[in-house]
């Protein structure tokens, strides 16, 4: 595709959102185009079991794979590059530029997900892949019953996710990274009622893959505990910047506000997926990128 070229749609990030987008405007029959630098959240997914159509669950990167091929098929390109900045140009189409080229586009849809903050755990993939660590209770507390559960995170997002993960039938722990002392008299009482035990001190150390149970938890107090499952609720870097940077105004965790058409508070960035307003899912994702391709469609 000539760069000189002016598209009718940039979308930056080539997700599940940036490619369901890709596949809406390929059908449209608009002159679109995926700028990715390769790092979709759906890489790291063993198996996913509650995306529609897979019964039996899939991979996440042969989920990944069969959206590229979709968008391939209906005339939308990839091309392999990380956006370093989008300016508004006075005609009010929009300039993006990476390291080294530059793309002019009436449009801009941004679907750059989200990055998980990770624990420094050695094996943490090997781990993520047998199941031991997992980052999402939407997509597979359902996987955890009657599994002994840790979730490592601090008060607010650790509690919130403790207790979220608790209704499946399981035995769960909070890390909370604070001493018993310091968990507030209200949220212990929310503990007991959901079953939720409090870990007596800080984690120490967390081993993962360790023989005869999944994971192995030092505390501070020289307490040994283990479990099946780790939780880290630690929380997300929504990939934001290029969009505020333009003045898009976003929530204090970083996900852009947008309308019911997905438009940011910039006029014709449209934001889709993990970095817009909503749940984390990938059928969430398709849902914004259907929503905000058609906008821009009709728009056109
Ligand atoms: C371990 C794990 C398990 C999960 N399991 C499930 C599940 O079972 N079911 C479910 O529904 N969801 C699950 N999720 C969540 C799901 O992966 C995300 O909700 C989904 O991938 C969001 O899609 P997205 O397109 O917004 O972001 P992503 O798929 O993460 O794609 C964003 C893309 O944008 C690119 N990008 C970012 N910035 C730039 C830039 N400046 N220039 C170019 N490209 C850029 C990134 O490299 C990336 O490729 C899971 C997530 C994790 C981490």
């Amino acid at each position: 595709m000539n760069q000189q070229e002016l598209l009718d749609c940039l979308i930056i990030g080539g997700g599940a959102a940036g490619l369901t987008a890709a596949v809406y405007l390929g059908r449209y029959r608009r002159r679109a185009l995926v700028l990715d630098c390769g790092g979709s959240r759906l890489r790291k997914i063993p198996r996913t079991r509650n995306v529609p159509g897979f019964p039996d669950g899939i991979e996440g990167p042969a989920l990944l794979q069969r959206m590229q091929e979709h968008a391939r098929k209906y005339g939308v390109p990839t091309t392999a590059t990380e956006v370093q900045r989008i300016e508004r140009l006075a005609d009010g189409t929009f300039r993006a530029e990476s390291a080294d080229a530059r793309w002019h586009a009436r449009f801009v849809l941004l679907a750059t997900g989200a990055r998980d903050v990770e624990p420094e755990i050695d094996g943490l993939h090997a781990a993520m892949q047998a199941g031991q660590v997992r980052y999402c209770p939407v997509c597979d507390g359902f996987e955890t019953q009657g599994q002994r559960v840790a979730v490592l995170g601090r008060a607010g997002h650790g509690l919130r996710e403790s207790l979220f993960i608790s209704g499946f039938g399981n035995q769960v722990t909070w890390l909370s990274m604070a001493t018993q002392e310091e968990v507030g008299l209200q949220e212990l009482a929310q503990l007991r009622e959901c079953g939720v035990r409090l870990a007596e001190s800080p984690p120490h150390r967390i081993e993962c893959g360790v023989e005869g149970c999944g994971v192995r938890v030092e505390l501070q107090s020289g307490q040994v505990l283990e479990f099946d499952t780790l939780y880290p609720a630690l929380g997300l870097h929504h990939a934001c910047d290029l969009a505020t940077a333009l003045g898009a105004r976003s929530r204090p965790d970083g996900q852009l506000e947008v309308d019911a058409h997905q438009q940011t508070t910039v006029d014709g960035l449209y934001a889709a997926g993990d970095v817009a307003m909503d749940l984390n899912q990938i059928s969430v994702a398709a849902g914004h990128a259907a929503i905000a391709s058609t906008a821009i469609h009709n728009r056109l």
